[in-house]
C-alpha cells in the first residue's frame, strides 16, 4: 500500500484528461494522471489521428487514379494494407512519443493503471492510493451497439475497422454520422463496394440540411450507396459474409458490417456513484464550470453530455485546470464549437444551422447566403466542387457558417473567429483574401451577406 498526495488527480489521460494536466502543471501545480491503457486516449490512438492517416491514403489513392487529368503519368496498383498499417502506427507511435515526453518535461507524474474514485478526494489505483485537492474525471467513451446486435466476427467497431489487415471488397456500415462516413469515404477510394444504412432522413444528419443534401449528391456521385430513414432489424454471419436486414425487409450483403451508431460515456463501475456523483443515462451531471454534484470533483470530454470531439475535450481541461487555479476562463459553449468531417467531400461548420437560426431569432429575421465553390478559381485547380453557406441576422451578426468540399476543414478556423466573436458583415466584408485560395470563397461569402457580393 501507498499513498502519493497531489494538487490535482486526473482519471484518464485522452484530450480531456492530458490537457487539463497540462494547464494545471503550467500553473506551478503538482498532478497526477492515471491512465490505464496508453496517454493520448481514443483520439491519438483509435480514433482523430489514424483516422485521418487512413482518409490520407485514401486520397493518394484517388490522386494517382486521377492523375493523368493533370497531366501526370501513374499507375494505380492497388492498396498495400501492410504499408497503409506501418504507415499508421508511425504517425500514431511518433505523437504518443511526443505527448509522453511532453507529459514528461511538464513534471506530471503519470501513474499506469484502472483507477476507480473511492471518495471526492481519493482515487484507488491498485494497491496505490492518490489524493489530490481535486479531481477531474476524464474516462471517455466506448464504441455503442443498439440492443440485440452483437460486436464480434464480421460485426465491427470503429477500432477493428482501423486494425483489418485486409481490403474488404463490400462493406455494410450502420450509422451515416461522421465515423460511418469518414469509414465509408476510405473504403470507397480503396476500392470497395459500401453500402451506408441511417435511420434518419439524411447522411451527416447533425449537418444544415443544404450540406447534408450535396454531401448525398457528392456520396453518390462516388458511387457510395446509402440507405436512409430506414431502421436495422438485424444482421446474420459466416465465415463468408454478413447479410444484414432492414426494417422495411430490404437485405444488404457485404463482407462486414461496421457499426458506427454513436459513443457512449464510459463511467460504470468507476466508483463515481457512490461517491455522489450524479450520472444522466451514464453522462456526468455538472454545472457551468464542468463542476460535477460533488463539489471539488469536475468532468471534462466525451462523458460530459454534448459533443464528442477532441478538440472541446482539450478546451474543456483547460477550462477547469483554469477555474481551479482561480482564473475566469471563457465557458465552452458547444454551439460555436466547429466541427470537421474529414471525408472526401469534407464538411466543416462553427454555429447555428439555418433550421436552428430561424427556431431561434425566426426565419423572418435572418439571412442565409450560399456560395457556390464553382465561382471560386482555386477550387478549379484543385478540382474540387461545394458550397459555402453562411447565416446571419438582418442587422445582426453571423450566426453560423457551413462548408462542403475538399479542405473546407482548413477554413473553419477563421469562420469560428466570426462567429464567435459575433461579427457583423459588414464589418468583415473589407477584409482581404489572398487570391487564389480557397479561403477567399469565405470572403465572398461575407461579402454577399453584407450586400455586396463581387462574382456572384
Ligand atoms: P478519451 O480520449 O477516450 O480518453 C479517456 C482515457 O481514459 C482513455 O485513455 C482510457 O484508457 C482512460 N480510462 C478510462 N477509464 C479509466 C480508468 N478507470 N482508469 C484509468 N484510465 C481510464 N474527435 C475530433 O475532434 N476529431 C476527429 O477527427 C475525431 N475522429 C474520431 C474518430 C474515431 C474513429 C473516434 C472513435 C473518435 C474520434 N473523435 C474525433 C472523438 C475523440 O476521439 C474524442 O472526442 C476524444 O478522444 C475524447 O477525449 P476524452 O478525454 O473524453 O476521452
Amino acid at each position: 500500500m501507498s499513498e502519493q498526495n497531489f494538487d490535482l488527480v486526473v482519471l484518464g489521460a485522452g484530450s480531456g484528461g492530458y490537457a487539463a494536466a497540462l494547464r494545471y502543471a503550467q500553473l506551478g501545480k503538482s498532478v497526477a494522471l492515471i491512465e490505464k491503457d496508453k496517454v493520448g486516449g481514443t483520439c491519438l490512438h483509435v480514433g482523430c489521428i489514424p483516422t485521418k492517416a487512413l482518409l490520407h491514403s485514401a486520397e493518394v489513392a484517388d490522386v494517382s487514379r486521377e492523375s493523368a487529368k493533370y497531366g501526370v503519368t501513374t499507375q494505380f496498383g492497388g492498396i498495400d494494407i501492410a504499408a497503409v498499417t506501418a504507415y499508421r502506427e508511425g504517425i500514431v507511435a511518433g505523437k504518443y512519443k511526443g505527448l509522453q515526453a511532453h507529459l514528461k518535461g511538464r513534471g506530471i507524474t503519470t501513474i499506469e493503471g484502472t483507477g476507480r474514485l473511492t471518495s471526492p478526494t481519493t482515487v484507488q489505483v491498485g494497491d496505490q492510493t492518490i489524493t489530490g485537492t481535486n479531481v477531474i474525471l476524464a474516462t471517455g467513451s466506448y464504441s455503442r451497439t443498439l440492443p440485440g446486435l452483437e460486436i464480434g466476427g464480421r460485426v465491427i467497431t470503429s477500432e477493428q475497422a482501423l486494425a483489418l489487415d485486409f481490403v474488404p471488397k463490400k462493406v455494410a456500415v450502420l450509422g451515416g454520422g461522421v465515423i460511418g462516413v469518414e469509414f465509408s469515404s476510405v473504403w470507397k477510394s480503396w476500392g470497395a463496394d459500401v453500402t451506408i444504412i441511417e435511420a434518419l432522413p439524411h447522411l451527416v444528419p447533425n449537418e444544415d440540411e443544404a450540406i447534408s443534401k450535396h454531401f448525398e449528391r457528392a456520396f453518390r456521385r462516388r458511387g457510395i450507396d446509402f440507405k436512409l430513414g430506414v431502421r436495422f432489424s438485424g444482421v446474420t454471419q459466416n465465415e463468408s459474409g454478413v447479410v444484414v436486414t432492414l426494417e422495411n425487409g430490404e437485405t444488404v450483403e457485404a463482407d462486414i458490417l461496421l457499426v458506427a451508431v454513436g459513443r457512449g460515456p464510459l463511467t460504470a463501475n468507476l466508483g463515481y456513484e457512490e461517491a455522489g456523483v450524479q450520472l444522466d443515462r451514464g453522462f456526468v451531471v455538472v454545472d457551468d464550470k464542468l463542476q460535477t454534484t460533488v463539489p471539488g470533483v469536475y468532468a471534462v470530454g466525451d462523458i460530459v453530455p454534448g459533443l464528442q470531439l477532441a478538440h472541446r475535450g482539450f478546451q474543456q481541461g483547460i477550462f477547469v485546470a483554469e477555474v481551479l487555479a482561480g482564473l475566469d476562463p471563457i465557458t465552452v459553449d458547444d454551439v460555436n464549437i466547429p466541427k470537421v468531417t474529414y471525408s472526401d467531400p469534407e464538411v466543416a461548420s462553427v454555429g447555428l444551422t439555418e433550421a436552428k437560426a430561424a427556431e431561434k431569432y425566426g426565419a423572418e429575421n435572418i439571412t442565409a447566403f450560399e456560395y457556390n465553390l464553382a465561382g471560386n478559381g482555386k477550387s478549379h485547380i484543385i478540382g474540387t466542387s461545394g458550397i459555402i453557406k453562411a447565416i446571419r441576422v438582418n442587422d445582426g451578426p453571423v450566426v453560423g457558417v457551413h462548408m462542403i468540399g475538399a479542405r473546407v476543414g482548413e477554413l473553419i478556423g477563421e469562420a469560428q473567429l466570426v462567429v464567435d466573436w459575433e461579427a457583423y458583415p459588414d464589418d468583415i466584408a473589407p477584409y482581404i483574401h489572398a487570391h487564389p485560395t480557397q479561403n477567399e470563397a469565405l470572403g465572398e461569402t461575407f461579402l454577399a451577406l453584407a450586400g455586396k457580393p463581387l462574382h456572384v
